[in-house]
């Protein structure tokens, strides 16, 4: 059976000749959450930016919900993404920001206010509509930026070390409720991190590549019953045995998650 995003034999090389993924296979089912860990530098973007449309591999194929996502088509899946950094223009105002995102997946203008207020709401900055990114903290821009992902309704959201730049109270934060925004909305999610932590809270299932260019070094079953609490002593033993197990890969020797 095909799943909600498949991934065979994907590579990738910049410039015709830097290759970025060697070979890389992902399976992901219809509402699934799942982390691809690895080093930084392996690749873990690029598959990203494989499965928006935004990079063409060299070879290998690329399918959201039955769809090559590897071709331009007209009904290709709408992929939501959030980046590391924001990526908000800081001269429009947050909902000029969503707006840009909501006319270029052609969503009817009629819709547009409720989705606005809705996901703003949903992120817990309903307040923030007509601010200015300069006036939000780097909290609340990743807020907005998850908030214009999840208005277009896609089919699955791409996430791209979206908390790694924010300090640890507030992604833990960030942490919990996209696990409930997740459970609320169904949508397939594929997060990428570097922290092992981060993925063993967040993800069903984790995908651990090789350092790059990347392969599937392998894959994880998260069998923590949610909700889960970040501190959990289930969650840290895991966390090691994961440790241990990509020490030799990734190149790191002291037993540490390399930040
Ligand atoms: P990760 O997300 O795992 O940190 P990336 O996918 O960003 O890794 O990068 C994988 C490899 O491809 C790295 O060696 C990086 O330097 C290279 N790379 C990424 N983007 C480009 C680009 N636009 N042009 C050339 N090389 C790139």
């Amino acid at each position: 059976m095909t799943s909600f995003i498949e991934v065979r034999d994907l590579k990738v090389s910049y410039d015709g000749r830097r290759e970025a993924l060697a070979s890389v296979d992902l399976h992901v089912a219809d509402r699934e959450f799942v982390a691809i860990l690895g080093p930084s530098g392996c690749g873990k973007s690029t598959m990203l930016q494989v499965l928006s449309g935004l990079l063409q591999p060299v070879s290998g194929s690329a399918t959201i919900d039955g769809t090559d996502v590897t071709k331009p088509a007209d009904d290709r899946p709408r992929v939501g993404y959030v980046f590391q950094d924001h990526r908000l223009l800081p001269w429009r105002t947050v909902e000029e920001n969503i707006e840009l995102v909501l006319a270029a997946a052609d969503i009817p203008h009629a819709e547009w206010d409720a989705r606005i207020d809705r996901y703003l709401n949903m992120l817990h900055i309903g307040d923030y509509r007509k601010a200015w990114p300069m006036q939000l903290s780097g909290g609340q821009r990743q807020r907005v930026s998850i908030a214009r992902a999840l208005a277009i309704d896609p089919a699955v959201v791409l996430m791209d070390e979206p908390f790694s730049t924010l300090d640890e109270v507030t992604a833990r934060t960030m942490r919990q409720q996209l696990v409930e925004l997740w459970q609320a909305s169904g949508h397939a999610i594929v997060f990428v991190t570097h922290s092992i932590r981060e993925a063993v809270f967040l993800a069903d299932r984790i995908v651990i590549l090789t350092k790059g260019p990347a392969t599937v070094l392998s894959e994880v079953h998260i069998p923590i019953a949610r909700p889960r609490v970040y501190e959990d002593p289930a969650l840290t033993e895991l966390e090691a045995s994961i440790v241990a197990s990509v020490m030799r890969e990734w190149g790191f020797g002291n037993g540490t998650d390399p930040q």
